[in-house]
């Protein structure tokens, strides 16, 4: 799943604050995260708290937190470090997310000005936390994992005026040996159809273009309605939404990936040509001790369905290099996944052991500078195959989403449907004028990761 960088609550929006209260907001992990936060800070602002820009002016200070490796969960330890001095001076620090799930009560061990500590599956009960926080209880907790319903809220505070993330599956019901998220998100469980069409019905008509499906794995979504759609099903309801003209979804647990998902694709183009499907290994070996629930051949077969598609699909993976007992040879059966797939990108992590996990008690743990090792060559195969595969892109000509604009290097910053960034010049453009437009662009030269072009528009 792709990891957007730490995002904080930003103020370009209405600051319509009548009592005075504020908050600040980090938000540390993937995109399930981030959308959470904009269901947070959505929830915050319904109840008139002003979003500020730094710690140092907020009453309130939230950091919601990423705990998938030792890294991530070590980021937010340190943050609230930082800020002890600022506890006393009438600020209140709250940390929500995986690590406060995972941690629980411990965090008010470890930072005792911490007051509020919630996991995500708590969230539907962050009014009821906010009324004891604001009643001056210090201990404040929403660690349970019971709740079966998704975290819906009126208003959600969205980032991307064009983009707008849906969740339609929390939780995760399998278990990974290596992975986390079913203990700190909890069993999995999907949104009605109906609310999620409601929710991107109300997207279009406030001009969003782009929608996102959201999912520890997307594509086990079952609709507990009785219309019992399966995730095919959804995917090709929301693409045929007017005005809505590209769908994504991350991510896809390959084990549920059916081919019917792929037929989904190819009837509707506005599902975009970008298909991420975490491999974690190439060795049936390793992914029978990681308890993945498919063998190579297994996966192969859906790489197979994707390449023999209508149209020609972005394949894009996860790779964890380093779990414990994997060969030389295992490790070079991932090489020759990648050379055999040709990712158009991919993303790889050294294993990190986590707590409660099964592969915690697993022999054979690779030594640090092993992992080290593998993970830079995989990374060095892959960033060949990437040269390679952006490369044939050059003379093409592709429609991308205009997201931005980097003025140092006066270009315009597109995405193409197939997920790649393609940077483009446009001699008419000014000012942020073309950010959210589509327009089509002719590929002039190629990176390892991004495509540079100019626009092939006649406006
Ligand atoms: N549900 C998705 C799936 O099954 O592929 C993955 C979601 S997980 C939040 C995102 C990625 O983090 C995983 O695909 C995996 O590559 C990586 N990851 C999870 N646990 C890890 C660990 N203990 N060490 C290293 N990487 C890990
Ligand atoms: Fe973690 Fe596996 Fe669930 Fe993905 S499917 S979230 S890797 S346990």
């Amino acid at each position: 799943m792709a990891r957007p960088p730490a995002a904080r609550a930003s103020l370009d929006y209405n600051k319509s604050n009548v009592s005075g209260k504020t908050f600040y907001l980090e938000t540390f992990g993937c995109q399930m995260n981030a959308h959470d936060s904009e269901k947070v800070i959505g929830a915050l602002m319904a109840r008139g708290y002003e979003p500020v820009d730094t710690p140092a002016e907020a009453g309130l200070v939230l950091y919601n937190t990423c705990s998938i490796r030792d890294k991530a969960e070590q980021k937010v330890f340190h943050r609230l470090q930082q800020f002890q001095r600022e506890a006393g001076k009438g600020k209140i620090f709250g940390v929500l997310g995986c690590v406060a799930q995972q941690e629980g009560e411990r965090i008010f061990e470890r930072a005792p000005h911490v007051s509020l500590v919630a996991g995500s599956a708590s969230y539907t009960r962050l009014g009821e936390m906010l009324t004891q926080l604001e009643a001056g209880n210090r201990r404040v907790t929403g660690l349970s994992l019971d709740i079966d319903q998704a975290f819906e809220t009126p208003f959600t505070r969205r980032d991307n005026p064009h983009r707008a993330y849906i969740t339609i599956i929390e939780g995760c019901d399998k278990s990974c040996a290596y992975c986390v998220v079913p203990f700190t998100r909890g069993p999995e469980r999907s949104r009605a159809g109906e609310s999620v069409m409601a929710e991107a019905r109300g997207l279009a008509e406030r001009d969003y273009t782009e929608i996102q499906l959201l999912g520890q794995n997307v594509n086990s979504y079952r609709d507990p309605s009785p219309a019992g759609w399966d995730f095919a099903t959804l995917l090709a309801r929301v693409a045929e939404i007017p005005g809505i003209r590209r769908v994504r979804y991350t991510t896809s647990h390959p084990r549920d990936f059916g081919k019917s998902i792929v037929d989904a694709m190819d009837s509707n183009t506005a599902i975009c040509d970008h298909v991420h499907l975490p491999a974690q290994s190439g060795s049936s070996r390793v992914l029978a001790a990681m308890d993945r629930l498919y063998t190579r051949d297994d996966y192969m077969r859906r790489i197979e369905w994707i390449k023999t598609a209508k149209r020609r699909y972005a394949i894009t993976t996860d790779i964890i290099v380093g779990f414990p007992g994997e060969t030389e040879r295992d490790f070079e059966e991932t090489l020759r996944l990648l050379d055999e797939v040709e990712y158009d990108s991919l993303f790889s992590f050294k294993y990190s052991p986590r707590p409660n996990t099964a592969a915690l008690a697993m022999e054979d743990r690779i030594p640090e500078e092993e992992k080290q090792r593998r993970l830079v060559i995989l990374q060095e195969k892959q960033r060949a195959i990437q040269i390679r595969r952006n490369a044939e892109w050059i003379g093409r000509t592709a429609e991308v989403l205009v997201e931005g604009r980097n003025p140092a290097l006066g270009q315009w910053i597109g995405r193409t449907s197939d997920n790649r960034i393609l940077n483009f010049t446009h001699p008419g453009g000014n000012g942020d004028s073309l950010a959210g437009r589509y327009m089509p662009v002719r590929v002039t030269r190629s990176g390892p990761n991004s495509l540079v072009g100019e626009s092939a528009s006649m406006v």
